[in-house]
């Protein structure tokens, strides 16, 4: 990939990656199993610590969709989780026949509003007869959710709580890593994630029993006979021995990548403090440790930016993610609810200075495929996905990096 460009959050190798690689050929273990697997394993259960065990798995979505099944969600279950999130929070919930709810966040960390939590269970069991199955909870750029609050809520209904840890990597609260507070907590080590594997992730376990029966359905469910047998349906979600070779070398500089990543949002909230109508988003007390993956600002809606009046008017080249080839073309330049005129005109400058920022996460609810699913709204995602960006927060964008990216907020603005 160009470095000219600033990208979000670029993968960035250690140089210990293909010694692990290596090893895999010369000692041929390519297969989805292997001594790096292994090892990947025992080095992401010391680095979570709370005597949690973890299983290496092909995606995030994977691991999200494998503790649902753990969790015993069927068809006709409901299952709560955050709107304000990457669809992948709610897919595998969909993958199962079961029905995602989706609740609103709350201002200080912009994930699951616990008060609407509660209201929605209440309701959910008033109209359905039936409590939800699961809470996946979301620390959305890597901000922990408010847990203790959760926690306290999901323990009196007796729901089961997953963590979408997969932004978080590394993010602590109360001193804990995030993806250790639940049942079931989710990692992924996608490109763009805090660590990579080129693509994969994990689920980390209660104890060794949880662990063992999630590698049983993470290898097509197969019983202890000398031939194929199969009592139950699985899936074929292992991790290779060669990505998680690739993850060996990336634990190597997996703290290295968070200090990178919270020490350009101190830089961030340095050349950002004097900006009026522009927020940077940052830990709301010092029981929260983001491993601040992306950094975001939200923009005023009456902070005036240059070109704002045609903001919308110019063909959309390139979708979110350097996904342009893989995504459908659209026929309409905007849609029924997008972020605010001055928000994708800062875009559009960042984009033409060689910066890529990205609009917040447009929530679940808002989306065409899930506008049917029940939701519990007080309209702090809805404001956030028209107010916010995330700016380059990668270990490859450096200090001068960001004061050019302030220097190109700064001039867009009239
Ligand atoms: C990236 C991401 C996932 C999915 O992880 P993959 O490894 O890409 O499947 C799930 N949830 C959130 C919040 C994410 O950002």
């Amino acid at each position: 990939m160009s470095q000219n460009r600033i990208y979000l959050c670029l993968a960035h190798m250690s140089g210990n990656e293909q010694k692990f690689i290596q090893e895999a050929f010369d000692t041929n273990w390519v297969a989805p199993l292997g001594p790096n697997v292994d090892a990947f394993e025992t080095e992401l259960e010391n680095y979570v610590g709370e005597n949690k065990k973890v299983v290496a798995l092909t995606s995030g979505t994977a691991a999200i969709h494998l503790a649902l099944v753990a969790c015993g969600v069927r068809a006709g279950d409901e299952v709560i989780t955050q709107s304000f999130t990457f669809c992948a929070s709610a897919n595998p919930i969909t993958y199962l026949g079961a029905t995602p709810i989706f609740i609103d966040s709350e201002c200080d960390t912009w994930n699951m509003d616990p008060q609407l939590l509660e209201e929605a269970i209440k309701d959910r069991i008033e109209k359905t007869g039936k409590t939800p199955k699961a809470i996946i909870t979301v620390s959305i750029y890597g901000m922990p959710y408010k847990i203790d609050e959760i926690a306290e809520i999901a323990n009196r209904y007796d729901i089961p709580i997953i963590e979408d840890a997969a932004d978080a990597f590394g993010s602590k609260y109360k001193g804990q890593v995030l993806g250790t507070f639940g049942k079931f907590g989710i990692l992924s080590f996608n490109g763009n994630k805090m660590i990579t594997t080129s693509g994969g992730g994990a689920l980390i376990c209660e104890n060794d029993a949880a662990k063992q029966e999630i590698m049983f359905y993470a290898t097509q469910a197969r019983e202890n006979y000398p031939y194929y047998q199969h009592e139950k349906i699985g899936y074929n979600y292992r991790m290779s021995n060669i990505c998680a070779g690739i993850g060996r070398g990336q634990m190597t500089v997996a703290d290295d990548h968070i200090k990178h990543h919270q020490h350009v949002c101190q830089l961030y909230k340095e050349l950002l403090k004097d900006i009026e109508g522009i927020k940077l988003q940052e830990n709301p007390s010092s029981d929260y440790d983001s491993n601040y993956w992306l950094n975001t600002i939200t923009i005023e809606p009456w902070v005036k930016v240059k070109g704002e009046e045609n903001a919308y008017a110019q063909t959309i080249q390139g979708a979110v993610g350097g996904a342009g080839s893989v995504t459908h073309s659209v026929s309409t330049l905007t849609t029924d609810c997008q972020p605010n005129n001055n928000v994708e005109a800062m875009r559009i400058a960042l984009d033409k200075a060689g910066i890529e920022a990205r609009p917040l996460w447009k929530p679940m609810h808002k989306q065409p495929v899930y506008k049917n699913n029940p939701a519990y709204l007080n309209g702090v995602s809805e404001e956030l996905f028209k107010k916010g960006l995330c700016l380059p927060s990668g270990p490859c964008v450096t200090d001068d990096d960001v004061r050019y990216i302030v220097k190109n907020i700064v001039e867009s603005l009239i």
